[in-house]
C-alpha cells in the first residue's frame, strides 16, 4: 500500500516514515523542509512541496497515487498562534483543505490526521476521554478542532475515512538513535532540558511551582514517538479494515511533572542542570493526561515504552549525538 506522509520530514513524520517502511509500505513524503530535515527521510519517495501549492499536490497525486494520507505538517506552537493566528488558519485549516480535496479528486479516502490535546482547553477532569468537551484556548487548539469537525462533516457528506489522534506530549526519540527531535527553536521540555544537560544551555526555566499538583508543578503526559507511530500504524489497518471515522486520545495515561522529567533527566544523564524557577506560562493546565482506553479497545493498540526513563533515555542518546 502506498502511504503520503505530509511534513514526513518532521520530528513525528520523520518516526512515522521509518515505521511506515518497517511495516513494509511504500511511502511518499511530501515536504516544504520549512521546519523539517530532508536527512531525515531515511527512505521511500521525497518530494519538496507545500500544501499551499495545488499544482504540486496535484502532479505528487498523479505520479504516486497514494492510496491513504498522514499528516503531520502544521505550526505547532501555541503562543505563536496567539500572535500570528491568520498563518496558522491558512497553513492548519487551508493548506488541509487543499490536502483533503485533492484526496477526493484523485479518490482517496483514508486520512489520518495529527490532532492534539489542545483541542480540550483545560480540562474539566483528568484522564481526559474522548467524551470531554471541547474548548479549544488558543489558535492553534482550534485549527485543530475546525479540522476534525471539517472530517466529520467530509465523511457524512463524501463518505471520507478518517481516523484524527489527539496527542498529548510526544516525546523521546528513535531507540536506534537514527532520528530524534530538532525544532528550531526548541520549546518543548524534554529537549530543552537534555540540552541544558549537555552543556548548549546554561538553564532551564520551570514555568510555575505553584499549581494544585504534588509538587506544584505541571503534569503532562509525555508519550514515547515510537508508540504514538504504532497507534499511526493500527489506526491505518483500522481504516484498511473498514473501520468507521473517529478521533482518539493518544498517551500513556500517566501524567509526570516538571520536576520529575527534571529528576529523571539529572539521573539519566549524570549531569547536573541548572534550574530557574519562572512565572507560570499563560494557558498551560495544571494536569493533562489522556485516557487512551479507547485507542487500546478500538485500534488494539498498546504503549511499550510507558516508562519516563526510557523515554528520556532514548532523547539523551540523540541529544548525546547531535552534541558530538
Ligand atoms: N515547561 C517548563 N519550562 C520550559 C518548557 C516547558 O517548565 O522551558 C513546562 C510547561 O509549562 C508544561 C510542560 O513543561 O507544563 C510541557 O511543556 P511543553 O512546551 O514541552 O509541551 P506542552 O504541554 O505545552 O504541549
Amino acid at each position: 500500500m502506498r502511504v503520503l506522509v505530509v511534513g514526513g520530514a518532521g520530528y513525528i513524520g520523520s518516526h512515522m516514515v521509518k515505521s511506515l517502511l518497517g511495516a513494509g509500505y511504500d511511502v511518499i513524503t511530501f515536504d516544504n523542509l520549512s521546519s523539517g530535515h530532508r536527512n531525515a527521510v531515511l527512505g521511500g519517495a521525497f518530494v519538496e512541496g507545500d500544501l499551499a501549492d495545488t499544482e504540486c499536490l496535484e502532479q505528487v497525486f498523479k505520479e504516486y497515487q497514494p492510496e491513504a494520507v498522514m499528516h503531520f505538517a502544521s505550526y505547532i506552537q501555541v503562543g505563536e498562534s496567539v500572535r500570528k493566528p491568520d498563518i496558522y488558519y491558512r497553513n492548519n485549516v487551508t493548506n488541509t483543505l487543499n490536502l483533503l480535496d485533492t484526496m477526493r479528486e484523485h479518490g482517496v479516502n483514508k486520512f489520518i490526521f495529527s490532532s492534539t490535546a489542545a483541542v480540550f482547553g483545560e480540562p474539566d477532569y483528568v484522564p481526559i476521554n474522548e467524551a470531554h468537551p471541547n474548548r479549544p484556548l488558543n489558535p492553534y487548539g482550534r485549527s485543530k478542532w475546525m479540522i476534525e469537525q471539517v472530517l466529520a462533516d467530509y465523511d457524512k457528506a463524501f463518505d471520507f475515512k478518517s481516523v484524527c489522534l489527539r496527542y498529548f506530549n510526544a516525546a523521546g526519540a528513535d531507540p536506534d538513535g537514527q532520528l530524534g527531535e530538532r525544532h528550531e527553536p526548541e520549546t518543548h521540555l524534554i529537549p530543552l532540558i537534555l540540552q541544558a544537560a549537555s552543556g548548549k544551555r546554561e538553564s532551564i526555566q520551570v514555568f510555575g511551582r505553584d499549581y494544585d499538583t504534588p509538587d506544584g508543578t505541571c503534569i503532562r503526559d509525555y508519550i514515547h514517538i515510537v508508540d504514538l507511530c504504532s497507534a499511526h500504524l493500527a489506526a491505518l489497518e483500522y481504516l484498511n479494515g473498514g473501520g468507521s471515522s473517529d478521533s482518539f486520545n493518544l498517551g500513556n495515561g500517566s501524567g509526570f511533572s516538571v520536576q520529575e522529567v527534571l529528576d529523571a533527566v539529572q539521573k539519566v544523564s549524570g549531569k547536573t542542570v541548572t534550574v530557574i524557577d519562572g512565572e507560570r506560562r499563560e494557558g498551560d493546565p495544571a494536569r493533562l493526561v489522556a485516557d487512551a482506553s479507547r485507542a487500546r479497545s478500538t485500534l488494539g493498540w498498546k504503549p511499550v515504552f510507558t516508562d519516563l526513563e526510557t523515554i528520556v533515555l532514548h532523547a539523551w542518546q540523540w541529544e548525546l549525538k547531535q552534541s558530538n
